[in-house]
């Protein structure tokens, strides 16, 4: 039985787009919006939209898609360190201001029969409706209120969402070293007079240039809603002046933040069905929340279409959608861990780090960011190895090149020597476990890094190899399952260890 009536509870990307789905595949159904700010009262600067999220977009309604895509910015990709730059072209990936992409979404909404009504908060259990969407973001009440079995983990790092009053020529990454420690920024170009300017630290820095005190400041009673840290901001405008060219950064109840995954046991209960944020969330640095909502909305819609009942439809919506939202929680998490320990990296050649970027989380192949970025990863390998690997075996030129460490020499990157074990079987490698793992290595002469076959656990091995390397000086081996070559040969280049030591095990 398809829903006569649905309520759509939070007007952002995820209710927006889930309306206009459910009215085009069912116009017969009454389909309401409730959002309690106005129709342009959004806070917050541009969201990414990359190319994969484009094309899903593009098969579940082109007509939105087009408009999105004409109100965006496209850009390329830099990582900045002092002078040297890394550049990788991207004929796809866009900016576009949370502004534009909400007003295209309730335009598109209206048009196919969607009733918005803006002004007033509302809460799941009021709405009278067949089915209830609970879209109502990452500090959902309905998920709060509910027994959805909602979990939020809390990051360590901090970071502070504001914008800039001109368009950057491309996405820039860039670290700078303070007195207080390192700041990096994430920026990119959103329309023609803007860009996003995100900008991340440590604990130890944050505290050093007193902003835990600007932080509580801007917590005590009285302080209005909409209130920046202005004192934060006059201080990031002068570290990040190069990068600015001179001109203020602009905040928009701009504060100090630690990001919340959020992740559910369930995402519904009875007639309401939690999408986007309120179900959960991934580290900003994947840039994947609003391309999440969207396509929640997406599957939600394809299920309530299947029917039978909505029950049947809820559960085939978490069945579809869980594993892809799981699996980008856990790029997410990789590239969270990745952009927290950042400083201690930022001694690698700028293309070397470019790399070390895209491998951070285990999903971009070395060989296949070669071909999108030939310059950068060529000058990362002369840089690695010295000379040109072959077209067709990029992998194994990186296994074969021979390594300097101290007075030792190593003919190849896989002739491993005899070195003391390091058992490392853990999810995290900068939790207190990883610092002792560290604390063991330190004061070798070399350790060999093993732990279970699998693939995650060698990614997360490679990391608290690098851990090591970084921390102590300590020459390290990694040994992996050679099916994982790919990935054991980019952890090589991105520096995370100095060699490899390959095993049959079935990964
Ligand atoms: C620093 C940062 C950078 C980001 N960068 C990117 C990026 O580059 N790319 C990307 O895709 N995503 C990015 N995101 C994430 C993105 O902003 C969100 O994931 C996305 O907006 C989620 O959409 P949503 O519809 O689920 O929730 P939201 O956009 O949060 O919308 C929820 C809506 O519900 C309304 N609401 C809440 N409670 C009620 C109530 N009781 N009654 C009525 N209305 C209610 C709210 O006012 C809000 O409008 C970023 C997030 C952060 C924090």
């Amino acid at each position: 039985m398809q829903p006569r009536r649905v309520a759509v509870l939070g007007g952002g990307p995820g209710g927006l787009y889930a309306a206009r789905l459910l009215k085009l595949a069912n116009p017969a159904c009454e389909v309401r919006v409730y959002e309690q700010g106005g129709p342009d009262t959004t806070f917050g600067f541009g969201v990414g939209l990359a190319a994969g999220t484009q094309r899903r977009l593009e098969a579940a309604d082109p007509d939105t898609l087009r408009d999105l895509v004409a109100a965006g910015l496209r850009h390329d990709m830099t990582m900045q360190i002092g002078d040297a730059v890394a550049e990788v072209h991207n004929d796809r990936l866009i900016g576009i201001a949370r502004t534009e992409l909400l007003s295209v979404l309730q335009r598109h909404a209206e048009k196919a029969g969607v009733v918005l009504e803006f002004g007033a908060r509302r809460t799941a259990g009021e709405l009278d409706a067949d089915v209830v969407v609970a879209a109502d973001g990452v500090s959902s009440a309905t998920r709060e209120s509910g027994t959805f079995g909602g979990r939020i983990q809390v990051g360590r790092g901090l970071y502070l969402w504001c914008g800039t009053d001109f368009a950057l020529d491309a996405a820039v990454f860039a670290p700078v070293e303070t007195e207080h420690g390192t700041f990096v920024t994430h920026a990119y170009p959103y329309t023609g007079g803007r860009s996003t300017f995100l900008i991340e630290t440590d604990e130890q820095t944050w505290r050093r240039a007193g902003f835990d005190a600007t932080t509580a400041s801007l917590e005590a009673p009285g302080t209005p809603f909409e209130a920046s840290d202005e004192t934060s901001l006059r201080y990031l405008e002068q570290v990040f002046a190069e990068q600015l060219r001179g001109r203020p950064l602009i905040g928009n109840r701009t504060r100090w933040l630690r990001f919340r995954t959020v992740r559910c046991d369930r995402w519904a209960e009875g007639n309401t069905v939690l999408l986007g944020d309120a179900a959960h969330t991934a580290h900003f640095s994947i840039g994947s929340g609003t391309k999440m909502a969207m396509e929640d909305a997406i599957a939600l819609v394809d299920a309530l279409a299947e029917g039978p009942d909505v029950t049947t439809a809820f559960t085939r919506y978490e069945e579809v959608r869980r594993p892809a939202v799981e699996r980008l929680q856990e790029l997410a998490r990789r590239s969270q861990l990745w952009w927290e320990s950042f400083p201690s990296r930022t001694g690698l050649p700028v293309e070397r780090l470019m790399v070390a970027y895209m491998s951070r989380a285990g999903n971009v192949p070395l060989d296949r960011f070669a071909q999108t970025g030939p310059d950068v990863v060529g000058a990362a390998l002369r840089q690695y190895g010295g000379g040109h690997p072959p077209a067709d075996d990029l992998v194994g030129w990186v296994l074969d090149r021979p390594l300097t460490h101290g007075d030792r020499s190593f003919p190849t990157r896989t002739a491993v020597p005899e070195l003391e074990r390091l058992w490392v079987d853990l999810h995290d490698p900068w939790s207190p476990e990883g610092d002792a793992l560290v604390a063991r290595a330190r004061g070798t002469d070399g350790v060999l890094v093993a732990g279970p076959a699998a693939r995650p656990a060698l990614l997360t091995r490679l990391d608290l190899a690098e851990r090591v390397r970084l921390e102590t000086g300590t020459m390290t081996a990694v040994e992996g399952s050679a099916a994982l070559r790919d990935d054991l040969a980019a952890g090589l280049v991105s520096g995370r260890t100095d060699l490899v030591a390959l095993s049959e095990e079935t990964a």
